[in-house]
């Protein structure tokens, strides 16, 4: 299967940025921009600017999503929010298993596989979050422990769900420090990942399925990254926040 069959995406992640009036006017300053995107494109929001976002988004190519979700459908868990919740305000786009959620909130590879279920079952699509730190990198287990996180997150989950999964490879040594890894590092990865959806599905499991680069994407980087033939798409941080420089990035995408 071609690259260009694939689903090309590329999402914001705003992290917690933006107050709902400012998110308004994030959404109505990128529309313009990108209304003749070539690709999907997303933007997930805190969940406090929900709400705004989507109004904003109406009518235009964006679709809104959410950082995270929790894995029970309700229950005392105070602060979280339930994938029903964001379903059934017609949120249909999640980010699950971020680094900094790993990293700051004690996510482990089996809340990341109880939060995706969550999420499928809700009947959302997932953006699940994969890979390593610079340690990790240096000591040369990038390959076992990616594609470990891939299969724990994705345990039990169905062929049929998997139509609803993009992953998203960002090394953590590359998140919002300004270091990009290089297009061969990213390909290289991103490629990895894809083999492992082979093993664990199919071959055409694998073929189908997005798989973006996130990690200090931005426009002058994004057209390298993007043209590698594992690299489908961007889980874009910083550059999100940007209009210009988010539109940059998509027409890089549309371009290659
Ligand atoms: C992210 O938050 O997923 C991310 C990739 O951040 P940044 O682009 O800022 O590195």
């Amino acid at each position: 299967m071609n690259k260009a069959v694939r689903k090309a995406v590329i999402a914001g992640n705003w992290k917690m940025n933006k107050t709902p009036e400012e998110a308004k006017e994030l959404i109505s300053a990128i529309a313009p921009l990108v209304k003749d995107a070539g690709c999907d494109v997303m933007a997930c929001t805190p969940y406090v600017d929900l709400w705004a976002a989507q109004e904003a988004a109406k009518g235009t190519n964006i679709q809104i999503g959410a950082e995270n979700c929790h894995w029970a459908k309700s229950g005392a868990f105070t602060g979280e929010i339930a994938a029903d919740m964001l379903a059934a305000m017609g949120i249909n786009i999640v980010i699950i298993g971020h680094s900094e959620r790993r990293q700051y909130f004690g996510e482990t590879d089996v809340t990341v596989h109880d939060r995706t279920r969550a999420a499928l079952d809700a009947g959302l699509t997932v953006i699940l979050c994969v890979g390593e730190t610079l340690e990790q990198r240096e000591q040369g287990i990038t390959s076992e422990l990616v594609a470990m996180q891939t299969k724990i997150a994705l345990g039990g989950v169905s062929k049929e769900e998997l139509g609803r999964v993009i992953i998203a490879y960002e090394p953590l040594w590359a998140i919002g420090t300004g270091k990009t890894a290089t297009a061969q590092q990213a390909n290289e990865v991103c490629a990895l990942i894809r083999d492992t959806i082979k093993e664990l599905y199919d071959e055409a499991a694998g073929e189908g399925i997005t798989i973006q680069y996130g990690g200090s994407m931005n426009a002058a980087n994004a057209a390298e990254l993007l043209a590698q033939p594992d690299v489908d798409g961007g889980l874009i941080g910083g550059a999100s926040l940007k209009p210009a420089d988010f539109a940059a990035i998509i027409e890089a995408v549309t371009k290659g």
